[in-house]
């Protein structure tokens, strides 16, 4: 717990491109829910045959991930960083996700970890996150102009109430950066994610990079979108690797790039490009009940 957050990326594989043949990370689905709703977004649970963001084969409560993660950490011990990425946000739940970072953080104390939100609800449990010692957070961002937003984001729910169009992507991108603001007052290395959507965002990526790199965010990541037929953007094409290899060029110029991504489940589990999540699967699902 001690450690500097900069030696704790060494472990980190998606932050240090150079520890991701020697370190891992695995995923605790505990998020099952949303607060807000993504043209994009597909979560379904038991996708076995599926790699991609927002699905897991179950839901853990807090005390199936520790017991998860024991026997994870004993057949794979290169696993570093314990992370929280879905399938839905960790903040449309934050006690649950609270909870289990605080019982990890006893158990493991030199366990790095980590987080991926869409960076709603994450403004007041930041400083009881630095207090655990998370030191990664990932916010995906996929727009830094309302009328950019509102074509992405269905709606955003804060509490009670459900904000829809423009008012719905001025809400969220507020939120976003404070968010941001906070986090990196407290020293917490945030990477950014951003869908690319043809037609809908692909012009606006570098402006959410310079943006981002305004905030002081350390790494950027575009993702190409995943198009799932049951989703708004089903039917948009997947942005091709050229376009992807350009974008990631031009939002250089504002923040160093993560180009080794392997978009992975919520239940991801091992080195990347190296997933066990199927070998891990009947673990986790007897853990969950
Ligand atoms: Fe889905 Fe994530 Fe968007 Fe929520 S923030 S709707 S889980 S993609
Ligand atoms: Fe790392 Fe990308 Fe996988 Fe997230 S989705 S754990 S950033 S490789």
């Amino acid at each position: 717990m001690n450690e500097s957050i900069d030696s704790r990326s060494l472990r980190h594989p998606c932050f240090n491109e150079g520890a991701k043949g020697r370190f891992g990370r695995v995923h605790l689905p505990v998020a099952p829910t949303c607060n807000i709703k993504c043209n994009f977004c597909d979560r379904r649970y038991d996708c076995v045959n599926e790699s991609r963001p927002g699905v897991t084969s179950s839901i853990l409560k807090p005390d199936q991930a520790v017991r998860y993660l024991d026997q994870v950490l004993a057949r794979e011990p290169r696993i570093s960083v314990a992370g929280i990425a879905g399938p839905g946000d960790p903040f449309a739940s934050p006690a649950t996700t609270m909870v289990t970072l605080a019982a990890i953080r006893r158990k493991y104390p030199d366990l790095v970890l980590c987080l991926s939100s869409n960076g709603m609800g994450i403004g007041p449990a930041i400083g009881e996150l630095a207090a655990l010692g998370v030191s990664h957070v990932t916010i995906t961002v996929c727009a830094v102009a309302p009328e950019v937003g509102r074509q992405i984001y269905a709606w955003v729910r804060d509490g009670n109430i459900v904000y829809r169009g423009k008012q719905a992507a001025e809400l969220l991108l507020m939120r976003q950066q404070q968010a941001i603001s906070e986090l990196k007052r407290r020293d917490i290395t945030i990477k950014v994610n951003c869908i690319v959507v043809p037609g809908i965002n692909d012009q606006h990526v570098v402006d959410v990079a310079r943006a981002m790199r305004d905030l002081g965010v350390d790494l950027f990541n575009c993702m190409a979108l995943f198009p799932t037929a049951q989703t708004p953007f089903g039917s948009i094409r997947q942005p091709d690797k050229e376009t992807m290899r350009r974008l990631r060029d031009e939002a250089e110029r504002y923040l160093p790039q993560m180009r080794h991504c392997t978009r992975c489940r919520a239940d991801a589990v091992g080195l990347l490009g190296d997933d066990r999540s199927g070998e891990f699967r009947s673990c986790l699902n007897s853990c969950s009940t």
